[in-house]
C-alpha cells in the first residue's frame, strides 16, 4: 500500500516552534488503559495534538469483558480484579462511578477445596498451609530488601521447594499427602498471580519487588471494561485510530525517515502497516512487554539502545489463559463463589499434553449460577490455544465431573466454552509481565526510561516515552500500574512543554497516586537514554 499523509492535524505539519507556545503533536501507540490514560492526561492538560493509535478493532487490549449468555452476564477475557482499594486509581474510578455496587454479594462467599476424586479437603488442612505458605511468601518477598542475601539466579520456585519440604519434615502418611495437594495448588495459582509457566522462572531476589495494595480484590459486575468508558470520557472518536498497527517508529536522523526531510530535526515518525505516517514531537509506546520481546528489532529505526534491549530480554512475560464454562443450569451451592482444585502433582506427568494440559488449572471461579472460570498458566495455556472448542468441552466436561461428583447428584450440561488465547494473540504475545530470575528493578527502570533527543539548546527532549504495566517498577502485571505509567509519562511530557508550572512543583510526582510516591523522583534519575 502506498504511503499516505492523512488529513489529521498531528500530521500536517512535522515543523515545530521551537518556543513551546504551541500544541506539541502526540502519538500514543495502544488503546489499552496506559494509552488511554495517557490520553485523557494530556487532554485535561489541554494538550489535544494527539491521537491513539490502536492495532485491534476494539479499545481496551487486556481489558475486554464480554457476554456469555443472553440475559447481560458478562466474563473477563483479561483483567477481573480491581486488587486492593487504598490508593488503588482503578478503585477509586470504580467507586465514584458506581461500579461497584453489588460488591456486597461476595462478602458472604465461600471458598471449597476437592480432591480430583471428588473429595473435600478438611478445611484444618486448608488453614494449616493458608498460615505457613502465608508466612513463606512474606519470607521470600523479604530478600528484595536485603537481595545480597540471595543469589541473582535463585528462584522463588527453589525456595518454596525449600520451605516447604522443611514445613512437612515430620509430617507424614495420608496428613502429609493431603498438605501436599493444597501446597501444590497454591504453586497453580503463585504461577497464574505471577504470570509463569514454573515458579522456577521467577526470580527470588526481585519477588518483594511487587507491591500488594492494601484492602480486599473485587470484581466489576458489569464488567471490567466499564472502566474503559470512564477513562476514554473526553478522548474524542476522532482522536482513537482502531484497526492501525504501527510497524515503525523512526526516531533518529530524519533524513532517513520516510518523508523525513519535511520534518524538523527533534520529531518522530510513525509509519502503521496501513501506510499512514504521523510525525510527533513525543510517542508513547504502550504496546505489551510481549508485543516488545517479538517485535522490537524490527520496530525501531535507529535499533534502540542495547540496554533497552537487555531489559526487554531479561524480564519476563508469561501466558495465562481463561476457560469459561457455561452450563444449563446452576453448579453448586449458592454462595460458593470458587472451587479450589487439588490435584495430585505425582499422578499423570505424561509427555501428552492433551492428556493433562488441565491439570495447570488451580480453580474454577464461579462467576454466575451456571458459569464457572478456570485459569491456567505456561505451556498447558498455550496449548490451550491449540485445541478445539469440541476437545476444550470434552475435556473440561471430564473435569468438572471429576471434582464435582459428590457435590450434586446431576451435573447440568455444559453448552458453550469461551476460551482466551493471549499466547497467539499477535498484538499481546502473552499475558504480563513478572521479574525472570536474572533481571532486576533496573530492568524495569530501563525499559521505562524514555528515548532522548540532544536539542541544540541542550534541552534533552523525549522523543519516545514507554509506557504499560511492565514499565511499572512495583505494579507491574496490574490495571492500576499500567493506568499510572500512562499518566507517569504524560505528566513528562506535560513537564517539558510547561517548564514554568513544573517548576513550581506540578508535576513532582509525575501524575502518579500516592500510591507511588516511594519511587525515586524522576526527573533526577530520569537522564533517559539519548540519542545521538
Ligand atoms: C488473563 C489476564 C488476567 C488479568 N487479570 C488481571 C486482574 O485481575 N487485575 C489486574 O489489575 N490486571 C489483570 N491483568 C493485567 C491487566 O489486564 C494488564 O496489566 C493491563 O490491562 C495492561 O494494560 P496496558 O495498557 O499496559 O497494555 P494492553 O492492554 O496490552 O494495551 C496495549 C495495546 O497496544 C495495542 N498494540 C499492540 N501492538 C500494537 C501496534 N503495533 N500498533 C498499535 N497498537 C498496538 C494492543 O492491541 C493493545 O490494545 C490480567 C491480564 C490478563 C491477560
Amino acid at each position: 500500500m502506498s504511503r499516505e499523509r492523512v488529513s489529521c492535524s498531528i500530521m500536517e505539519d512535522g515543523n515545530r516552534d521551537k518556543s513551546r507556545k504551541r500544541q506539541p503533536k502526540i502519538v500514543i501507540i495502544g488503546g489499552g488503559i496506559a494509552g488511554l490514560a495517557a490520553g485523557k492526561y494530556l487532554e485535561l492538560e489541554g494538550f489535544t495534538d494527539y491521537v491513539v493509535l490502536e492495532a485491534s478493532d476494539r479499545i481496551g487490549g487486556r481489558i475486554w469483558s464480554v457476554p456469555v449468555d443472553n440475559n447481560g452476564h458478562k466474563a473477563e477475557m483479561g483483567a477481573n480484579w480491581i486488587h486492593g482499594i487504598k490508593h488503588n486509581p482503578i478503585y477509586k474510578l470504580a467507586d465514584e462511578n458506581n461500579l461497584l455496587t453489588e460488591r456486597e454479594v461476595h462478602l458472604n462467599s465461600k471458598n471449597i477445596y476437592l480432591t480430583e476424586s471428588g473429595e473435600p479437603i478438611h478445611e484444618g488442612t486448608v488453614k494449616k498451609v493458608d498460615f505457613a505458605y502465608g508466612t513463606m511468601l512474606s519470607s521470600c518477598e523479604e530478600y528484595f530488601l536485603s537481595p545480597n542475601q540471595v543469589d541473582v539466579n535463585d528462584s522463588l520456585g527453589s525456595e518454596l521447594d525449600r520451605l516447604i519440604d522443611e514445613k512437612l519434615e515430620n509430617t507424614a502418611g495420608e496428613e502429609r499427602h493431603m498438605l501436599e495437594l493444597v501446597y501444590h495448588q497454591r504453586r497453580l495459582l503463585e504461577c497464574c498471580i505471577s504470570g509463569c509457566d514454573s515458579l522456577y522462572d521467577v526470580s527470588l531476589s526481585q519477588f518483594g519487588s511487587y507491591k500488594e495494595l492494601p484492602g480486599r480484590h473485587l470484581v466489576i459486575p458489569r464488567g471490567f471494561s466499564a472502566i474503559l468508558d470512564i477513562v476514554r470520557e473526553g478522548i474524542t472518536e476522532e482522536k482513537i485510530k482502531l484497526n492501525t498497527a504501527v510497524r515503525k517508529i523512526h526516531w533518529g536522523d530524519v533524513a532517513t525517515m520516510p518523508g523525513g526531510t519535511q520534518c524538523s530535526e527533534d520529531m518522530v515518525c510513525v509509519e502503521c502497516e496501513n501506510g499512514d505516517i504521523y510525525y510527533a514531537d513525543h510517542v508513547i509506546v504502550t504496546v505489551s512487554l510481549g508485543v516488545l520481546k517479538a517485535n522490537c528489532d524490527r520496530m525501531f529505526n535507529p535499533a534502540l539502545p542495547q540496554k533497552k534491549i537487555e531489559a526487554i530480554n531479561n524480564l519476563g512475560f508469561g501466558v495465562v489463559n481463561k476457560v469459561i464454562l457455561v452450563f444449563d443450569g446452576p453448579l453448586v451451592e449458592q454462595h460458593v463463589n470458587r472451587i479450589h482444585l487439588a490435584w495430585d502433582p505425582s499422578v499423570n506427568n505424561t509427555e501428552n499434553l492433551r492428556e493433562r494440559w488441565f491439570r495447570k488449572m488451580y480453580a474454577l471461579e464461579v462467576i454466575h449460577d451456571n458459569v464457572l472460570v478456570g485459569w491456567l498458566s505456561g505451556t498447558e495455556a498455550l496449548f490451550l490455544e491449540t485445541l478445539t472448542d469440541e476437545e476444550v468441552m470434552q475435556d473440561m466436561e471430564k473435569v468438572v465431573r471429576m471434582f464435582l461428583q459428590s457435590q450434586s447428584q446431576s451435573i447440568p450440561n455444559l453448552t458453550k466454552v469461551i476460551r482466551t488465547s493471549w499466547g497467539h494473540n499477535k498484538f499481546t504475545r502473552g499475558s504480563y509481565s513478572f521479574v525472570a530470575v536474572g533481571a532486576s528493578q533496573e530492568d524495569i527502570l530501563n525499559l521505562k526510561h524514555p528515548l532522548i533527543k540532544n536539542l541544540q539548546d541542550n534541552t534533552k527532549k523525549p522523543v519516545v516515552l514507554f509506557a504499560g504495566e511492565a514499565t511499572h517498577p512495583s505494579f507491574y502485571s496490574t490495571t492500576h500500574g499500567a493506568l499510572l505509567t500512562g499518566n507517569r509519562e504524560a505528566a513528562r511530557i506535560c513537564k517539558f512543554w510547561k517548564p514554568q508550572e513544573a517548576a513550581l512543583g506540578r508535576y513532582a510526582d509525575l501524575g502518579l497516586s500516592d500510591a507511588e510516591t516511594t519511587e525515586e523522583d524522576v526527573s533526577s534519575e530520569d537522564e533517559g537514554l539519548s540519542f545521538p
